[in-house]
């Protein structure tokens, strides 16, 4: 049963767009490589039950979440996919994560020598390389050994993979990438034996980089939900991708101003001629933030800003003539000829387009089709 949404501001998610980017992303790949759906945050903001079966409908073969509560989640309606969190998980989810058969990430020997659970079942781990990255990860060739020889000598876990993260896979200069890449395959080549999985890729660099870096599996994020990873990336993208995720409204007042009358908190808008002023019921408690005042939206494929402050649940738009309420309002998507990107928010707030179907808050219902 779904619960019924009675204000009409709602995200929209396309889910043949992920299926069609993920598609598209099988057949670039080289043949066996497995391809990751990256859906940790509700799959950057877009819901991750529905993306991940979405994703995994058109090939993917491995879920990575962040978190363990996230892995929970998904497991609840996936029991059978593989799951890998890709971020720290304290040792009191070992037990859980065995018995739920999720994987997790593993950086410390500390980590592994304090871990004990009773399981008839493995704990999988992945080691992670932080190869340059500064984040989470082994950094030297004795640390690596120490933990890899630890994870052996404890009976109930298993290494099942190794990896690392790029920190300029997106970026024109390639030195700092390189280096990151050479310090990654020396430390993986110190192991005794070969995990089962060595993964490294990002969608940057699956997309631009050298095709032996798809080692065996990839981790597809952002370009999955349409979305280039930078502008450089987006200059040289192997394939077509297409957007999935799009934000409406309709208009809920009609109000025309006169000559010196204003609008919002601190009456920081004053009509400098009579016009029509419409209010959409979204705000920044939603994720619309205050700064994206003067962002234009599309009201009868016409682009037309938001004026004043924008309040915590409304907002007021500037009118070309006088529209009846209920009229469609595109905040994110397309409207005829004309489209408002996610690249173009993100540049009107400056940050990058992967933070902004993130802040889209859950007060905003996710409606899906396919
Ligand atoms: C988020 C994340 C990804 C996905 O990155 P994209 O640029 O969205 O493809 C891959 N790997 C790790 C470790 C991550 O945290």
């Amino acid at each position: 049963m779904t619960t019924p949404h009675y204000r009409p501001t709602h995200a929209i998610i396309d889910l043949n767009a992920i299926k069609e980017n993920v598609r598209h992303l099988k057949g670039f790949l080289q043949p066996e490589v497995q391809i990751m759906a990256v859906v940790k945050a509700n799959a950057y903001g877009h819901g991750d039950v529905e993306v991940a079966g979405a994703a995994i409908e058109a090939g993917a073969t491995i879920l990575a979440v962040a978190t363990p509560d996230e892995a929970l989640h998904l497991r609840k309606h996936f029991p059978n996919i593989d799951i890998l969190v890709l971020g720290y998980s304290p040792v009191t989810f070992a037990k859980v994560a065995a018995d739920e058969n999720i994987t997790l990430t593993v950086y410390s020997s500390d980590w592994v020598n304090s871990v004990q659970f009773n399981s008839d079942k493995l704990l999988k781990l992945h080691i992670k390389i932080d190869s340059g990255m500064g984040r989470i990860g082994v950094t030297t060739i004795e640390e690596l050994l120490t933990l890899f020889s630890d994870i052996k000598k404890t009976s109930n876990l298993i290494v099942d993979g190794i990896f690392t993260h790029f920190a300029t896979a997106d970026e024109e200069d390639e030195s700092y990438f390189e280096k990151q890449v050479e310090k990654f395959e020396k430390l993986v080549q110190m192991l005794p034996e070969k995990p089962r999985i060595i993964h490294a890729a990002n969608t940057a660099t699956m997309l631009i980089k050298d095709k032996h870096l798809q080692y065996d599996a990839v981790r597809f994020g952002i370009s999955m939900y349409g979305l280039a990873p930078s502008s450089y990336v987006k200059g040289k993208l192997p394939f077509p991708i297409k957007q999935a995720f799009s934000l409406e409204t309709e208009l809920v007042a009609v109000k025309l101003l006169q000559k010196g009358e204003s609008v919002g908190y601190g009456a920081t808008f004053t009509a400098e001629e009579p016009m029509y002023v419409g209010t959409l019921p979204i705000g920044y408690a939603d994720g619309m933030i205050r700064k994206l005042s003067g962002q234009e939206v599309l009201i009868d494929g016409k682009r037309v800003p938001i004026i004043g402050r924008i309040c915590m649940d409304q907002c007021m738009i500037a009118l070309p003539s006088a529209y009846n309420v209920g009229e469609k309002v595109i905040l994110i998507g397309k409207q005829n000829e004309e489209e408002i990107t996610i690249d173009e928010w993100a540049a009107k707030v400056e940050t990058i387009n992967y933070e902004i179907p993130c802040i889209i808050t859950t007060r905003v219902p996710r409606i899906y089709y396919s």
